[in-house]
């Protein structure tokens, strides 16, 4: 098996099967974060198994490297087999209904042949689960009502998290596109608007058979089940339960098809009758209409007449700001951060570690942060990229930033951020960023409320408030737009009101690794959903004048004393 996307699918579904199992917890984190590692890697696998480097990569160790290479040259996995063995196919998705474990699905595994969502659907609306011991019509009853519960409410609700339903999309499209009738397939709906979060991976599929192309489709060994099909689209249910709707249509209505299959509906709405249109591409389209045309990201608040040519691309990026190393919580060394900077092409690194506040994550002290300026120093005659020398510092209770001024105004960049004490209340919230904002250097507004997409939501605070200090601050300042795939802060609405206030945004990756440099896609998709212009971001000039715009004792004219 020497496709990575299905050997990381593989190692997912054994680290769901462990946690489902419910032995080593440790362990299913292990698979969970070892495929991760593989996914993010760039070298070819075969080569990584060939020099024996696997365990090279961070977050896999020798158990796990053998799993891998048992799956590279076999296909096969033993320790899957056996975690599968007597269970339905679809046990991830099935222990995810209500009132039924894992014994219960070995039993009707073995005694009605129970394989999926639809076998146990049909069982217990056939009466024939009450004919199995330990269910009787009563039990039978209420898992039919929490498998519907499950297909009406938690199937459907967003939990694909932009980063990981990219790269699940990129893994169809590879196994899609090569399937006979099938010309090309390419990713629609939320996914393709850079949503945070999705329902469903959408797709579609252009093919001058669409009838026999879906049909294909239907077939995909990727699939655990069809739900439905008719002869333009059809809707898979992936083994994790994961919904993915492909669409097909042949090549002359191409760009009116990707327009609907990307929505959303107000912006539909607002375009009116598409029917009509005869271009086979989607600016064609625009252009039949009478609009400039508005890139996918753009859609969900277009504002049709504008012209959206000049929005932030990830290609106008230019510097990688927001980078963590090993002095603090990142995985590697200056050096390796700046060489993988320089492959990508960038022309300016901003390494920003921890400061003391945040001791937890290495957070530096005074000493140690000049002994890392010396580093950055020497690395700095090894490299061409420019390493600028930069703090994430926690903004503390108080509001006051985590540096004496003395220290605030020697380095080349600030980044200001709220890392303890969340659940303060709205009032002493904002407070606490007037003041930091007021402070008179200028400091890069980190992941700004603190959101985790998933599991944390913005802190509470008067945002428009803290906006206007920090338009007024004497210091001056910026505001990230923060491309963890966890974090993608500030959200959409609040980066248009920080535009209304002409303040500039730094791009960032946030990263802790190499391969996190790579998060400025989703920066870059999260800004261009705000409809945020190259001129507006500051990591998009050159080292020079970045490092300008962001001195932090820039403004030591207006300083306080
Ligand atoms: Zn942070
Ligand atoms: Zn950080």
């Amino acid at each position: 098996m020497q496709d990575r996307a299905a050997i990381v699918a593989r190692l997912r579904e054994i680290a769901q099967l462990l946690e489902i199992h419910g032995g080593n917890r440790y362990k299913a984190r292990a698979f969970a974060r070892g495929a991760r590692a593989i996914e993010a890697t760039r070298e070819p696998l075969g080569k990584l198994i060939e020099e024996k480097r696997l365990i090279d990569i961070p977050g896999i160790g020798h158990a796990l490297a053998r799993q891998i290479e048992e799956l590279y040259t076999t296909g096969r996995s033993e320790l899957l087999e056996s975690l599968q063995k007597g269970l339905p196919s679809a046990v991830v998705e099935l222990s995810q209904i209500a009132g039924i474990g894992l014994h219960a699905l070995r039993t009707l595994h073995e005694e009605l042949g129970i394989g999926t969502l639809d076998d146990l659907r049909r069982a217990a609306e056939e009466g024939r689960l009450r004919t199995v011991k330990g269910f009787g019509e009563k039990k039978e009853k209420k898992l039919l009502e929490s498998i519907e519960k499950y297909e009406h409410y938690e199937a459907k609700r967003p939990s694909i998290l932009l980063a990981e339903g990219l790269s699940l999309a990129d893994s169809l499209i590879d196994e899609l596109s090569v399937l006979p009738d099938v010309d090309s397939v390419t990713t629609v709906g939320s996914l393709r608007r850079g949503m945070e979060l999705s329902a469903d991976v959408d797709l579609l599929v252009v093919s001058k058979h669409p009838k026999e192309a879906i049909a294909a489709v239907a077939k995909s060994p990727r699939a655990a089940r069809v739900e439905r099909t008719d002869d333009e689209s059809c809707r898979l249910r992936l083994p994790d339960g994961t919904r993915v709707d492909v669409n097909a249509c042949t090549p002359r209505d191409e760009g009116r098809m990707r327009i609907v299959t990307t929505g959303p509906k107000t912006h539909l709405d607002a375009l009116g009758d598409l029917s009509r249109t005869k271009s086979h591409d989607e600016e064609g389209i625009y252009r039949e209409l009478g609009w400039p045309y508005v890139p996918p990201e753009a859609r969900e608040a277009a504002v049709l007449g504008e012209s959206y040519d000049d929005l932030v691309t990830e290609d106008d990026v230019r510097g990688f700001t927001h980078c963590h190393s090993t002095w603090s919580d990142g995985r590697h060394t200056i050096e390796q951060m700046a060489r993988a900077a320089e492959k990508r092409g960038a022309s300016f690194i901003t390494i920003t570690d921890h400061s003391a506040a945040a001791h937890y994550a290495g957070g530096l002290d005074v000493e140690r942060l000049k002994r890392q300026w010396d580093e950055i120093d020497e690395v700095q005659e090894r490299v061409k990229i420019r390493i600028l020398k930069g703090t994430e510092a926690d903004i503390l209770a108080d509001g006051a930033i985590d540096w004496p001024d003395r220290v605030l105004e020697r380095l080349d960049v600030v980044i200001a951020s709220i890392h303890a004490r969340f659940r303060q209340d709205e009032e002493k919230m904002t407070q606490r960023l007037l003041r930091a904002m007021r402070v008179p250097v200028f400091k890069i507004w980190g992941h700004p409320l603190g959101r985790l997409v998933r599991s944390r939501p913005p802190i509470p605070c008067r945002v428009e408030e803290v906006l206007d200090a920090l338009a007024a601050s004497p210091g001056g300042g910026a505001i990230e737009i923060n491309g963890d795939p966890h974090r993608l802060d500030l959200e959409p609405k609040w980066v248009r009101a920080a535009r209304e206030r002409e303040l500039p945004f730094v791009l960032s990756v946030d990263a802790h690794s190499m391969p996190e440099l790579g998060n400025v896609r989703y920066a870059t998709l999260l800004a261009r959903r705000a409809g945020v212009r190259k001129a507006e971001v500051l990591n998009a000039r050159s080292a020079t004048a970045f490092a300008k715009a962001v001195k932090p004792s820039a403004r030591g004219g207006r300083r306080a004393a």
